[in-house]
């Protein structure tokens, strides 16, 4: 028992105000109500203790007082049974995009469409999305505006705009833009995408980087190649938002990804999305995708012409063998101990946030890794990789309420995450 769950249920209620005021929460300071208590669910709290059965979660304005088992529910609590359900963490996708996309095209950016994004994503679980690039001054304000606890859309971290300066002078230039707008990160490129196009050369992404860290903010690296991961590693890259999809991963860049405790970003659904739609896919059909997918967008992907096109697309067939080469090096990434960040690149068109998170999650337990390792990484670890774990992560005293509640347990089988009976973000019920 934390001192924490002590304070909270001691008929002095001032400790436990005191410690929700230290964290930023604007809470009644003189009141000892406004408790919600969710019992009787086994909850896989995202750290590494075995879940709990029977399980109390009280929330409080919006946060986490204390988890655990037959715990006390505080008199006069809001009570929300979920007898017989799992409880997890809220997912974290530390590479999302939101706001630009309508349909199959892109620059549409708004509040709205950030905001409608944002449900979207919250509806299937996934309650927190870091952003890599593109983001707008309106999703900034709504990325201030969402300490709060009547939250009800998915929590939004951005970028703003990828950058991809023509020198180190305006390397320098744009990362002092980006870190004056406030920022959570500088996102960049390092990419011929498959030899179509210029690379990023050394000189200008050494000094994005080098300016990023002297603003005391980190970098976020797209690339494909091995040998490219190895060079913006030497020159510091703080996130790999992508697989290494040319080679097997090798000691060399094990080594340095570990010596830094430097993040992997697997989006392997970000390869699916390059290739499925040269034919009509299975899950097209299946309900929990079509709620919330454009129908619209749904049949320009079944016309023949498109399928046929990608079918005959050089890229599409290359990237569906980068996904295999994703796959294993992200098993031998994480067995070699290397933090993986579950992402997905979702955001641009027939890349469909939230059901492709769920899908990421399931690609992820086929390339070898275990539930628990699946799971880790869509929690706990994703938030210590975009540095949210003070926060978010893991269902303990002080974090934001966000969970998943689940009808079948997802450490038996990672698709039980599709069975969601219910999602909470600062412990409200998202409406879905
Ligand atoms: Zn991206």
């Amino acid at each position: 028992m934390t001192l924490h769950r002590i304070a909270a249920f001691s008929p002095v209620a001032g400790a436990i105000a005191l410690a929700i005021s230290l964290t930023g929460v604007t809470a009644p300071a003189q009141s000892p109500g406004g408790f919600k208590a969710f019992t009787g669910a086994r909850v896989i709290d995202g750290t590494d203790r075995a879940p709990i059965d029977n399980a109390t979660i009280v929330v409080r304005a919006g946060r986490v007082v204390s988890v655990g088992s037959n715990a006390a529910v505080p008199a006069g609590a809001e009570r929300v049974s979920l007898a017989g359900k799992t409880v997890i963490p809220g997912l974290i996708n530390a590479h999302g995009h939101v706001g630009n996309t309508v349909g199959l095209q892109q620059g549409h950016y708004s509040a709205e469409n950030v905001l409608r994004d944002l449900k979207t994503y919250a509806a299937y679980g996934v309650t927190t999305v870091f952003s890599l690039g593109d983001d707008q001054e309106a999703g900034f304000k709504i990325r201030d505006a969402q300490n709060t606890p009547t939250l009800d859309h998915a929590r939004l971290y951005v970028a703003g705009p990828v950058l991809a300066p023509k020198s180190p002078e305006e390397a320098r230039k744009q990362v002092d833009e980006v870190a004056a707008m406030k920022a959570d990160i500088v996102k960049i490129r390092v990419d011929d995408n498959l030899g179509t196009s210029a690379k990023m050369p050394p000189d200008i992404y050494k000094a994005v980087i080098d300016e990023s860290h002297k603003k005391g903010m980190r970098t976020a690296v797209h690339l494909f190649y091995l040998d490219d991961a190895k060079s913006v590693l030497d020159a510091g890259a703080d996130f790999i938002a992508h697989s290494i999809r040319d080679k097997d991963v090798d000691q060399p860049v094990i080594a340095m990804l570990k010596r830094r405790d430097v993040c992997v970003c697997p989006t392997l659904t970000r390869e699916v999305s390059t290739f499925v739609y040269e034919t009509t896919p299975d899950w097209f059909s299946d309900p929990l995708f079509a709620k919330y997918a454009d129908p619209k967008t749904l049949e320009q992907l079944k016309e023949p012409a498109r399928q046929q096109q990608m079918k005959s697309s050089k890229s599409a067939q290359r990237y569906k063998v980068a996904l295999e080469q994703a796959s294993r090096n992200l098993k031998k990434l994480s067995d070699s101990g290397v933090k993986i960040a579950m992402g997905t690149d979702t955001g641009p068109p027939a890349r469909f946030q939230g059901y492709f998170e769920l899908m990421e999650l399931e690609l992820m337990a086929k390339a070898g890794l275990t539930p628990k390792q699946v799971l880790t990484s869509a929690t706990r670890d994703a938030a210590r990789c975009q540095k949210l774990d003070q926060n978010l992560g893991t269902l303990e005293a002080n974090k934001w309420a966000d969970f998943v509640v689940l009808d079948a347990d997802p450490l038996a089988d990672i698709r039980n995450t599709r069975k969601i009976a219910d999602v909470y973000i600062a412990g409200n019920k998202v409406a879905r």
